[in-house]
């Protein structure tokens, strides 16, 4: 029951979802978390999302791309974990760094309060200083919105994720049962004769309870669609309905998730469960520009090559994304073809398997990285698109060595590069900003998070982005060095978009399209609000080749 000294407010009328995992990680339970809230948004609520991620890193910003998948940067500049991504697209909302909850950030919090003589000579403990501190978080995360869906990551038994499990234990006994429903994701095997297995499911539900939460649902991962006796069996065994029993199935596209678990009825469920059938808008007037969306016919199909370092594909996962919502606005299928930078070469043509596959793309994109491994391949697949009118689109490092390519094979400034990549280049044409490295602290320190920049008229940037101004993500150190700028633009490149002193967009003046950001486009784009830039992208392809469909021509490609 609410209690004062929770500091709850039921009048607020917040309801909380919980989704845990159980056996093992990766089976998407942010996606099935994330596609119930755009359902309830669909019906008209206000959902937001937290993702708990029981790491000691205080943010992901020093984790590595490459094993866990990329840095997603929210307006604030707050480096997330990349399942804020997934939240922020699904369910069409601005996130904070407040909605991503690590345990660093929670023992800096409450070893921070100990020193400054916060608890009055108390000994300070996990329960209830730190499971404090985890409902604080949520609790303000929650505020002003209807519903906030809330993931813990990893599984139910890491011992990482114990004071979180608490923390929702406590929760469940301060608040209103009605306000709070906890969702379980597990995964269903199949034996080798082809049954569905529950032993996992009924293990992992058991792990639950002894820490005193009962799941009152059940999504099953697997394969195919759950059999009735196997959610009679789950059901049976981990004390829920049989119809709090969900199915979540593979699917080849994510953002059709949101599609199978309405015909599935979880929403349903889920608001009748939190008392919310009544408020929600009536099926027929409920938000449908998602369904629309994702099964839209397409009219045909582009290739676009993503040159990056290819360890873990999740590394680029918002620039994968972004390229989809261009295809969604246009009606066509893009296809990208992952094209490794480690594999390409660097002394003349690209050759070999990859050279190949980017030579048999429609357009090229290269994302941001950091770190010397596989610039080369990148340089040389931007000289490829320019020399060979290839659309172009280069964010962030990307940008940089769009103007390090240029320097080098255009202007003939032997050598050229980025400082960060070759401090010792004769010509730094991309390096820290003199105040930078003036102010010793300031050296290191990235520029992150939504920044303006102003537009030139006149400029492909100007049509792209049909505005005078843009405001997008950043998480950069390095820039374009203002002593070569001059000669930068009098040899073909403009820089269309400009900060203070920042070059924050460059263009080519003979080139179909060729389009370089030194922020992250990336990040802002939606299911629903395809980011300009690779829009743009994708109109200069389909101006080029009319809608490719491998000749045959007329016959549509439907989702
Ligand atoms: N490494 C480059 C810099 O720090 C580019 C960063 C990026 O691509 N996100 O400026």
């Amino acid at each position: 029951m609410p209690t004062e000294e929770t500091g709850y407010d039921p009048t607020l009328g917040r309801k909380f979802i919980f989704v845990t995992g159980g056996v093992m990680s990766g089976l998407g339970k942010g996606i099935t978390a994330a596609s119930t809230g755009r359902l309830l948004a669909n019906a008209g609520f206000d959902v937001t999302a937290v993702k708990i991620d029981p790491y000691l890193n205080v943010d992901a910003g020093t984790m590595n791309p490459y094993q866990h998948g990329e840095v997603y940067v929210l307006k604030d500049g707050g480096e997330v974990d990349l399942d804020l991504g997934n939240y922020e697209r699904f369910l069409g909302v601005d996130m904070t760094s407040d909605h991503n909850v690590t345990t660093g950030k929670v023992y800096k919090t409450v070893i921070e309060r100990e020193r400054g003589g916060d608890y009055l000579g108390n000994t300070v403990q996990v329960i209830p200083h730190i499971t404090d501190d985890i409902k604080r978080r949520i609790r303000e995360a929650a505020e002003g919105t209807d519903v906030c869906i809330v993931e813990i990551g990893g599984t139910v038994g890491d011992i990482e994720g114990m004071p979180y499990l608490e923390a929702l234990r406590q929760f469940a006994h301060e608040e209103d049962e009605e306000d709070l429903l906890f969702t379980h994701v597990t995964l269903v095997p199949y034996s080798k004769n082809g049954e569905q297995k529950t032993k996992p499911t009924q293990h992992s539900v058991k792990e639950l309870r002894s820490i005193g939460l009962q799941p009152d649902i059940l999504v099953g991962r697997s394969e195919e669609q759950l059999d009735p006796s196997t959610k009679e069996k789950i059901a049976l065994f981990c004390d829920v309905p049989t119809d709090a029993v969900f199915s979540n199935a593979d699917v080849e596209d994510i953002y059709h998730v949101p599609l199978m678990v309405e015909e599935e009825g979880l929403d349903a469920y889920v608001m009748e469960r939190l008392g919310l059938t009544e408020e929600a808008l009536p099926a027929a007037e409920r938000d449908d520009r998602w369904r629309r969306l994702v099964t839209r016919e397409r009219t045909g199909e582009v290739d676009i090559a993503l040159v990056g370092k290819y360890d873990l594909e999740d590394a680029y996962m918002s620039v994968h994304e972004a390229l989809k919502h261009a295809g969604l606005e246009r009606g066509v299928e893009v296809n990208v073809r992952w094209v490794d930078s480690d594999e390409m070469t660097a002394d003349g043509d690209p050759s070999g398997e990859h050279a190949e596959r980017l030579r048999d793309c429609d357009g090229v994109v290269v994302p941001g990285g950091f770190g010397s491994r596989g610039t080369e391949g990148k340089v040389e697949a931007i000289r490829y698109a320019r020399e060979h009118d290839v659309p172009f689109l280069g964010l962030c490092l990307g940008f940089q060595m769009a103007v390090v390519e240029h320097a080098r094979n255009v202007l003939g400034l032997s050598g050229a590069h980025s400082a960060e990549i070759d401090p010792d280049t004769p010509h730094p044409v991309i390096d820290l900003l003199p105040e930078q490295t003036d102010e010793a602290d300031m050296g290191g320190t990235m520029r992150l998070g939504a920044h303006e920049t102003a537009i030139e008229p006149g400029t492909l940037a100007h049509d792209v982005y049909g505005d005078d101004s843009c405001v997008e993500r950043h998480r950069h150190r390095y820039e374009v060095n203002p002593t070569y700028i001059e000669r930068l633009e009098a040899s073909g490149l403009t820089f269309s978009g400009r900060a203070g002193r920042r070059m924050e967009i460059v263009e080519r003046d003979e080139h179909p399209y060729f389009l370089g950001t030194q922020f992250h486009p990336e990040f802002r784009s939606r299911p629903d609000r395809a980011s300009p830039p690779f829009v743009g992208l994708l109109d200069a392809v389909l101006d080029e080749s009319d809608p490719r469909d491998e000749g045959e021509s007329g016959e549509e490609v439907t989702v």
